[in-house]
């Protein structure tokens, strides 16, 4: 009976996301690092909405945002993990999932998705978390017969790179090889944009540690400065779930896990050559971002998702077919505000774009399988050629 309830519950809560079917905005403020220094958030919500402060004008300049919900400084992991836990959860009932964290370097998106620099196993971040409770449910669940795979990527200076390529020296040498991985439609759904990017198959929380490992380990070593890199290239980690049903009826669904590269406009008088050329890239990938939030809120007609590869990874989700959930992340510091008022204003425009209702992406086992047999020949196809 437990198990019915529950089921009916997530029910009840996938129709209610269809209705809604905006883009979700959490904003997550992360604690200061000198309790001495002034403060920018002057009030936060229990409804959602924040009050900033202009540090130059504190009299009179407040501005107030409004949110699906704000997470002070206080908030905890497990805290910000059960206000995702259900649009998680839906992947596993066939619905497509994308969950981003947008900010400014140092404002804490690596500490939502991955957890603490200082990697203590207890403050594990959202992807951890997400596999873990992924694994339980098809644990739990009798009636389906979950496959979950995982692939993990790089976008920097406008290149999709593999970070999940096993091996320390030859991943050295492959990376370098293979570097840029080609965006392709796939006709199974799920959004296998990347057939290239290699895929693993993952059966507890022990083979997903040891994969995010590993995609650090390939991060680091194709660069010199790791932070400086980090800041600077976007990371996905997409989750792939089939499951199939004992009534003989699948469900392909995928959840993208994406922590953006720092959001804060870069100086050009102050930065030169591989460094200029990446802020450009940054720059340029994330205000694509923007173009596509933008003509998405407006319901243009013509969305400029070919404009970056970013845009063109999340081409799937943001099209309509996934529920979406954006976390906005801001650092509290008064000579942060500019940055702060930024995000807060890109974060704000995501809200107001309504996505269609994600479709529920089930069908029978056999139309599954040949789905799947048309992008194999299809990847074989673009190999000969
Ligand atoms: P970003 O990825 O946006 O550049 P990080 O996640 O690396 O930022 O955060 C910068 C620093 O602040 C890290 O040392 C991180 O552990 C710390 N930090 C960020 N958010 C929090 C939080 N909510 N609670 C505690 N420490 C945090
Ligand atoms: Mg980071």
């Amino acid at each position: 009976r437990y198990h019915q309830a529950v089921k009916e519950n997530r029910h009840l809560y996938n129709m209610l996301q269809e209705l809604r079917g905006n883009i979700r905005v959490f904003c997550r403020i992360r604690p200061m690092f000198h309790e001495e220094a002034k403060c920018t958030i002057d009030y936060i919500g229990s409804d959602g909405s924040l009050m900033v402060i202009d540090p130059a004008k504190p009299q009179n300049a407040r501005k107030i945002f409004q949110f699906n919900k704000v997470f002070g400084p206080t908030a905890t992991q497990d805290e910000v993990y059960r206000d995702t836990q259900d649009l998680i959860r839906s992947v596993m009932d066939g619905y497509n999932a994308c969950i981003f964290a947008y900010g400014q370097t140092g404002s804490g998106k690596t500490h939502t998705m991955c957890g603490p620099s200082n990697r203590s196993n207890e403050d594990m971040g959202i992807n951890y978390m997400a596999l873990n409770d992924l694994f339980q449910i098809s644990s739990i669940r009798e009636d389906v017969k979950y496959q979950i795979r995982v692939q993990m990527v790089e976008v920097y200076n406008e290149q999709v790179r593999d970070l999940l390529i096993l091996g320390s020296l030859t991943g050295l040498l492959i990376l370098k090889y293979k570097s840029t991985l080609e965006i392709r439609s796939c006709s199974s759904n799920g959004g296998l944009s990347l057939p290239d990017a290699s895929m693993h198959l993952v059966q507890s929380t022990a083979d997903v540690l040891d994969l995010m490992k590993l995609g650090e380990k390939n991060r680091a070593f194709s660069s010199t400065a790791m932070n400086e890199r980090s800041s600077r290239s976007h990371s996905m980690l997409t989750v792939h779930v089939h499951g199939d049903d004992i009534s003989d009826s699948a469900t392909r669904s995928c959840l993208h896990l994406v922590d953006l590269a720092g959001s804060e406009r870069v100086d050009k008088s102050e930065t030169t050559g591989d460094g200029l050329k990446e802020a450009q890239h940054v720059n340029k990938s994330l205000s694509c971002l923007g173009d596509v939030i933008t003509a998405l809120a407006q319901k243009n007609p013509h969305i400029p998702y070919r404009n970056s590869k970013l845009t063109q990874l999340l081409q799937n989700s943001l099209g309509g077919n996934a529920k979406i959930l954006m976390f906005a992340h801001v650092s509290p510091e008064a000579d942060s505000y500019g940055e702060t008022i930024s995000t807060l204003k890109f974060a704000q425009r995501a809200s107001t774009v309504e996505l269609g209702a994600a479709h529920l992406n089930k069908e029978s086992s056999e139309v599954g399988e040949l789905k799947e047999q048309i992008d194999g020949l299809k990847k074989a196809l673009a190999i000969k050629e």
